[in-house]
Order: C-alpha cells, then sequence, then structure tokens
C-alpha cells in the first residue's frame, strides 16, 4: 500500500475481531451531486407554508458526518434543495468529519434546538454506542427524528488493476496475500467499515485496514490506485463502476440493482454472507419544536416525492423510503431495532474503537 495525504489513520481500532455472520441491515441511502466540497447551499422560493412562528426565518444547516462528495453528502446535497424550496428558506450543507462519522453527530447533538442544525446521519448512528466508549451523545436521547430518506445497496469494488476477476477470487486472493492487501472504509462504525467487516468474517481473514473521513475521498483513491478494495454505496461507486475506473464485484442485496444489471448479487457470487444495506435518517438535537419538525418532516416527504431526486436516486441505485417512512416515528423505529441488531453484532465480534 501506499500512503497517501488522504489517509487519517488515527482513530483505527488496534484489534479487529471476527463478526457475525449475518447482519442484514435495511437501510436507506443516498444519491446525489458528488464531487462537492465543504460548504454548499440550496435556495428554496416561495413563501414555505410558514408556521406560527415563521420557521424557517435564517438559513438552516445539514450537517453531513463524512467528507464531501461521498454518499451521505451525495443524498444530503439531492434533498436539501427540494427541502428548501418546500419550507421557503435556503439549506447550507456543512462536512463536519471524523471518527466514522461520530464528531458530527456530536456536534449536532449539542447544537442548540431551534431546527436549525440537522444531521443527516446513516446505520452509523447505530453503530456507534456499541463501538465508542465515550461516544458522548445517546442516539436515541439526544436527538428528535426527522425522518427516514433512503436505502442504499453496497458494492464490492477495486481497483481497476487488482488481479482477481470475480468474488470468489477476491476471497481466494485476500486469503493468499492478507498481510498485503489494504480494505479501505469511512472510520470505525461507518457503513463501508461494518461491510468491510463482515468481508472479513465470510472469507476468513483480518486485513489491513485504511480509515479515511468518508468514501468520497477512499473512492478518489481506489481510482488512483492507491488502496485495493472496499465496500461502498451504489450512491458513490455507480459512476465509477459504469465508467470502467473501478472493479465491481458484486452488490450486497439478496436483488440486482437495477442502474447496475450486469453487478451481480453476494449471493450469486458465491458469498451470501455478505448482506448490508445502508439506510439513512435526518435527526435534530433534543428538544427542538415540535413545530420546526413536522414542517422539516412534511418538507423531507415533499422532497422525496420529488421526480428528479428519485430518478437521481434511480440512477445511482437506489430511492426514496415510502412516504410513510419520512415520519419520526419511522427513523425513530428503525433506529431502536438497529441499535440492538449491531450491539450484539459487535459484542460478538468484540470490535472496539480506541
Ligand atoms: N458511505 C460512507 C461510509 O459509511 C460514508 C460517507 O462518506 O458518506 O462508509
Amino acid at each position: 500500500m501506499r500512503t497517501t495525504s488522504r489517509y487519517r489513520a488515527a482513530r483505527m481500532i488496534a484489534a479487529i475481531g471476527v463478526i457475525s455472520l449475518v447482519a442484514a441491515c435495511a437501510g436507506n441511502g443516498g444519491a446525489a451531486g458528488g464531487g462537492n466540497t465543504g460548504e454548499g447551499g440550496a435556495g428554496g422560493g416561495g413563501a414555505g407554508g410558514g408556521d406560527a412562528g415563521g420557521y424557517p426565518d435564517q438559513n438552516i444547516t445539514f450537517i453531513v458526518p463524512f467528507s464531501a462528495g461521498g454518499p451521505t453528502d451525495t443524498v444530503t446535497r439531492m434533498i436539501a434543495e427540494p427541502m428548501a424550496a418546500k419550507l421557503g428558506g435556503k439549506i447550507v450543507v456543512r462536512n463536519v468529519e471524523g471518527a466514522g462519522g461520530t464528531v458530527g453527530a456530536g456536534e449536532v447533538a449539542r447544537a442548540k434546538p431551534d431546527g436549525y442544525t440537522v444531521l443527516m446521519h446513516h446505520i452509523g448512528m447505530s453503530t456507534a454506542p456499541a463501538l465508542y466508549k465515550d461516544l458522548g451523545y445517546k442516539p436515541l436521547e439526544d436527538f428528535e427524528m426527522v425522518g427516514l430518506v433512503t436505502e442504499v445497496p453496497m458494492t464490492v469494488v477495486a481497483r481497476k488493476d487488482f488481479a482477481p476477476a470475480t468474488l470468489q477470487e477476491l476471497v481466494t486472493y485476500v486469503k493468499a496475500n492478507a498481510g498485503k492487501v489494504t480494505l479501505a472504509n469511512a472510520g470505525i462504525g461507518a457503513a463501508s467499515h461494518l461491510c468491510g467487516l463482515l468481508f472479513q468474517t465470510a472469507a476468513g481473514v483480518k486485513l489491513q485496514e485504511v480509515p479515511y473521513e468518508g468514501t468520497g475521498p477512499a473512492l478518489t483513491d481506489l481510482v488512483g490506485g492507491q488502496v485495493d478494495f472496499m465496500c461502498d454505496q451504489t450512491t458513490n461507486t455507480s459512476g465509477q463502476i459504469s465508467a470502467n475506473e473501478v472493479k465491481a464485484y458484486a452488490v450486497t442485496t439478496p436483488e440486482r440493482v437495477k442502474s447496475l444489471p450486469d453487478l451481480p448479487t453476494t449471493t450469486e457470487a458465491g458469498l451470501p454472507q455478505l448482506q448490508v444495506s445502508v439506510w439513512h435518517g435526518l435527526y435534530v438535537p433534543k428538544g427542538t419544536p415540535q413545530g420546526d419538525i413536522q414542517k422539516l418532516s412534511e418538507a423531507l416527504k415533499v422532497a422525496l416525492a420529488d421526480p428528479g431526486v428519485i430518478d437521481r436516486m434511480a440512477k445511482l441505485g437506489t430511492a426514496p423510503v415510502p412516504a410513510g417512512d419520512a415520519t419520526p416515528q419511522a427513523l425513530r423505529t428503525k433506529l431502536e431495532e438497529q441499535l440492538g441488531t449491531w450491539a450484539k453484532v459487535i459484542a460478538d465480534a468484540g470490535v472496539k474503537a480506541s
């Protein structure tokens, strides 16, 4: 492996244990822009159906806890514009990366609960409590839920010139070359980390993991050949798969992805244990006025019904959740269920972040 300036090795766990094979996770995921950097604004028109409190009367900040240009960032930017239009305000997207999404989530947990700071997070919201000793926030207690957004399949992808041609060959290869092969991820608890653990368990190997602050930069390095392979969401990898810039082995869902029809499922490719998809949700700090949450949730529903959003998501291998799931209660139910699922998987695996 060559080391690049993008590598932020710091908070990687000392030892990654074996993880249970049965961690099929539901989820949603994103789709959108890609390649953005730093802050971006989504301006809305209109009056936004101003509620009694006149919310919003200033910019709303959406915190993305991973790098710009990655899959979480992509889906956030995709829905920000139609949400802003519905709300009648402006949404600014800010990337607060680090520690598998826990730095950004912590910032939102501590933010003023005034409706102007919103977190977009993924499956990592449910894995972090079991992984981090001093997380500094409690997902169910320190946040109010706005709603689920989408659920995204993952793909197993490698640098284009990586030797194995199929998923089976990949398994054989990493077993024979475990000390040399590098596996990228977005930090402990990130979807790519969890999927990578499932892969290693299924293959019966322990690989050298390379943590990034998001899979946007990880994919850049994969295309550049600085790292060997990774799991990541179709919302990040579809473009590079279609352009033949990476080698794609399989999609981690029971069904093939329509936009990538030639890509086999992990079951078809002989690794049925590797099943994972990535759900995303919107959160606000505990204490945010209910009226504001309702307006955010309504705006989310409108954004997810937007034909442009549906089309962009479809092109990136995903879809909005059904309207009934873009609600606080649906997200709470999902989070509760997933916290339980991952607590067990992670405990069985003996994995911890330092
Ligand atoms: N999809 C990444 C992960 O969790 C995070 C990101 O960059 O959005 O692995």
